[in-house]
């Protein structure tokens, strides 16, 4: 434990495009505010800075003002006004930007998926740095995310290093290697970055086309970088970096996988204002409770009080392994359970073929779609739902299989990324008893998928005590950010020791 201010107390501050509740998208939201509160417990003063969006939920903000102070930030050969707003989220202090710029970047009704979105966020991170080093701050560690704010890393050091602003150490997280953020190489120009400088092969130009490439920016602009699980940090190496992974194998001293932890405030069972009965592995009754009155709620079948619920919260896309989810649908019909599945898919296709299964099973009611975003009705499905699937094709970290088990719901994955590490197969005697928390499969297919949803349903029907048992140790599993936060400390720490000794 370190008191802030003291010689082991950190300043930290995360520059984000998201953070739960207030401006959601994915699990990068959670991250920010989970670490956050993890850091800020172990007694670093932890501030985030956000982009203020039109459309974020200003009712999750408390004392939200305008400072008195205008921040002119550089871009695209002007310079521009800033007006800084502070506020306090989940007990962390937030300062959010709000451009002065004729672009209104954020002002577009939604987050991302903007024309203009390398324009947005590449000026989102100029303003951040700027703010940072006009107010004087001390501040040890800027830990940046994503391609969004990816450009933080070139930028403090090819710019306000050289101003003096140079007593930070830059973490860059990568959540997704999906999503790098690239363009034409003159874009980069846009905030004050030197295209001439910045376009070659060891700095951001793309591995594979004429573009730059933020995300490789970072990776190797930053002095500590880090994936969302160990074994997507393995995975990335290779096949699973999209094209960086030469980059990742080259800077790998600095790169490290951290599981990331779910928020056990806001995914706790026996607090949880959306669920209609509180409950905890002590007490399951409330997780009947739950079962009945989702099924009640949804107007499907509570004939058979044993016939087991297999739950899916997930966006639908490829990434989620959309086919497997789509065929669990009707293997769980077929092997007599019922299926609940929460989603929304940003690609139309996607979105229509899942509202043609909608509605091919109106009238079945063992099967649920539900095929909208719904943070209320996700808490209520986590809690009636005795299986939860996670078919997905890669999975950096994923935080349903985590939040499932909080719950009582026993997860079915494919061994994948940080999916592979949270969630141990029951039948798999090379791993200790006390670890072995739900079901995996390996093949990207049918029958694999098959081989584990069968024999969760297996163990489900014959043996109910060992399945009580399960769901039991599964929701007194620890999967809170502490662990992780003191991963996170600890690289912070080694780097903030290294600027130390580097004055
Ligand atoms: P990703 O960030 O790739 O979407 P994660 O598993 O890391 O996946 O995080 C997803 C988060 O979003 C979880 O908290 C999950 O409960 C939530 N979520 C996903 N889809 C929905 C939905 N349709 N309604 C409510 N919550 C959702």
């Amino acid at each position: 434990m370190a008191l802030p201010g003291t010689s082991s107390g950190l300043h930290i501050v995360h520059i984000a495009a998201e953070m739960a509740p207030v401006a959601k998208v994915g699990g990068l939201a959670d991250v920010i505010s989970g670490l956050g509160k993890a850091l800020q417990k172990k007694g670093h003063l932890v501030e985030i800075i956000l982009p203020k969006y039109d459309c974020m939920q200003h009712n999750q903000i408390n004392n939200l003002k305008v400072l008195d102070v205008v921040v002119q930030s550089y871009f695209e050969g002007n310079t521009f006004a800033n007006k800084i707003w502070s506020g306090t989220v989940e007990g962390l202090p937030v300062y959010f930007i709000e451009p002065q710029h004729p672009g209104k970047f954020f002002w577009r009704a939604q987050y991302y998926g903007e024309h203009d979105d390398f324009k947005r966020f590449s000026y989102f991170s100029r303003v951040a740095l700027e703010f940072l080093y006009k107010s004087g701050k001390k501040v040890d560690i800027i830990h940046c995310h994503d391609w969004q704010t990816a450009f933080v890393a070139p930028l403090y050091w090819d710019v306000y290093a050289n101003l003096g602003f140079n007593s930070a150490r830059i973490c860059f997280t990568c959540h997704n290697f999906e999503y790098q953020g690239t363009a034409p190489a003159q874009d980069l120009a846009y905030c004050g970055l030197d295209v001439e400088h910045l376009d070659r092969p060891d700095r951001m130009r793309d591995n594979s086309h004429g573009r730059i490439n933020v995300v490789k920016g970072a990776i190797v602009y930053s002095n500590i970088v880090t994936t969302v699980s160990p074994t997507y940090a393995q995975e990335v190496r290779s096949e699973g970096g999209r094209g960086l992974q030469d980059t990742l194998k080259i800077h790998s001293k600095k790169f490290v996988g951290i599981l990331n932890g779910i928020d056990t405030d806001t995914w706790n069972p026996s607090t949880d204002r959306f669920l209609k009965v509180q409950y905890n592995a002590n007490d399951l009754y409330g997780k009947s409770a739950n079962k009945a009155a989702l099924r009640q709620q949804l107007k499907m079948s509570s004939e058979h009080t044993s016939q087991p619920l297999v739950g899916c919260i997930t966006r639908l896309v490829p990434q989620k392994g959309v086919h497997l989810i789509r065929h669990a649908i009707y293997k769980t019909a077929e092997l007599g359970g019922q299926f609940v599945l929460l989603g929304s898919s940003p690609v139309p296709n996607i979105q229509r073929e899942f509202e043609g299964i909608a509605d091919q099973f109106q009238n079945n009611n063992n099967i649920r779609l539900i095929l909208k975003y719904d943070d209320a009705l996700s808490h209520m499905i986590f809690a009636a739902s005795d299986m939860f699937i996670v078919p997905s094709m890669f999975e950096p970290c994923g935080l349903t299989q985590m939040i499932a088990m909080r719950y009582g719901s026993v997860p079915i994955v494919r061994k994948t990324g940080g999916l592979n590490d949270s969630v141990f197969d029951f039948d798999d005697e090379t791993i200790p008893m006390e670890l072995r928390n739900g079901f995996t499969f390996l093949k990207a297919d049918e029958q694999g998928f098959d081989s584990a949803l069968e024999r969760a349903f297996n163990y489900y029907h014959r043996k109910p005590e060992g399945w009580k048992q399960l769901v039991q140790k599964d929701m007194k599993i620890d999967f809170s950010w502490d662990t992780s936060a003191s991963q996170y400390e600890d690289i912070y720490q080694r780097a903030a020791a290294r600027a130390r000794a580097a004055t």
